[in-house]
């Protein structure tokens, strides 16, 4: 691959300066209070003294993201968010250690961090809105660690697995807007109370809802300006705009890109695995990102984000 012949990939200031000119378009902020305006400069280079004096730390570009207090080299770093951006499937922690020269632990935790710079923040607005379809749908996908009992509210009709399938398997739910974003979650069980949340807390009311027939949709359906419903199980797909095939698509795309490239992952870990693809899904070709431009929203994305080695690897993130 000859992409990495940018100064940015190859040395650290030539980093820095990128990474600088994406957080920081008007100069030096604090990230630590967010002061903007008053600052001294220090000896070392890309170091910065807060002017606050309240507070009168020093800081660099990486304070207050998940690049803090790393020992990876800035252009390292850059590299590791243009893989996993431009790759379309993903990369492993393996090949990023070819990749990158770094131990496999580091990759590892690098990976982790991209991913969680390329998480969607607590606060994006609702999905959807006047006029627009919002698809929801859920998918099974890899085995459980832990058997469950079947849920008294698991869906106990229709299933793609048949007859209440898909038990013993690790559920997803994505929401998707037609010729828009997607959002995914890794859910414990699919039930309507769990899947009402995700779609009330997630979807404009003013929008059209689109699901399967699956009863768990039915009440948090009546909360949308339409909620309009195919029956998969009378083999119906489409029925004039109603569908959810865009979901069914973002799914296929998830598991051709899991299964070829990571096969296996531990299920704590698998929500970040759901924001990597949800991330390169939503900054797609198509909507108008090509992969630097997806590569320096990531970077952007890293901001007010922290993950700890211990964090990425215990069960409770
Ligand atoms: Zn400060």
């Amino acid at each position: 691959m000859n992409t990495f012949t940018e100064p940015y990939f190859q040395n650290e200031n030539a980093a820095r300066a990128k990474i600088e000119s994406v957080r920081w378009p008007n100069g030096p902020v604090c990230g630590r209070c967010g002061e903007g305006a008053r600052r001294y400069a220090t000896k070392r280079p890309g170091r910065f003294r807060c002017g606050n004096p309240a507070c009168r730390k020093d800081y660099t570009v990486t304070t207050g993201t998940v690049m803090e207090s790393s020992h990876i080299p800035l252009h390292k770093w850059l590299m590791a968010f243009y893989l996993l951006s431009a790759s379309k499937k993903g990369m492993s922690s393996l090949q990023l250690m070819r990749s990158l020269g770094v131990t496999y632990k580091s990759a590892w935790f690098l990976s982790h961090r991209v991913r969680e710079a390329m998480k969607a923040g607590g606060l994006a607005p609702p999905m959807g809105g006047e006029g627009n379809i919002v698809e929801a749908d859920e998918t099974y996908h890899g085995k459980r660690e832990t058997q469950v009992a079947r849920s008294r509210n698991a869906r106990k009709t229709f299933t793609k697995r048949g007859l209440g399938g898909g038990a013993q398997k690790r559920i997803i739910v994505s929401l998707v807007e037609r010729g828009g974003s997607v959002r995914s979650f890794h859910v414990a069980s699919a039930d309507r109370f769990t899947l009402g949340k995700i779609v009330r807390e997630n979807v404009a009311k003013e929008s059209r809802l689109h699901t399967d027939e699956n009863n768990i949709y039915v009440e948090v359906g009546k909360e949308f300006v339409s909620h309009e419903t195919v029956i998969h199980s009378h083999k119906e797909y489409v029925r004039d705009d109603v569908h959810v095939n865009s979901a069914e698509g973002f799914f296929g795309l998830f598991k051709r890109g899991f299964n070829g490239i990571y096969q296996h992952c531990r299920e704590k870990h698998l929500h970040r695995y759901l924001a990597e693809y949800d991330f390169r899904y939503n900054h797609r070709q198509n909507l108008g990102f090509n992969d630097l431009a997806r590569t320096l929203s990531a970077v952007k994305g890293a901001e007010g984000k922290r993950l700890t080695y211990r964090k990425a690897n215990s069960a409770i993130v």
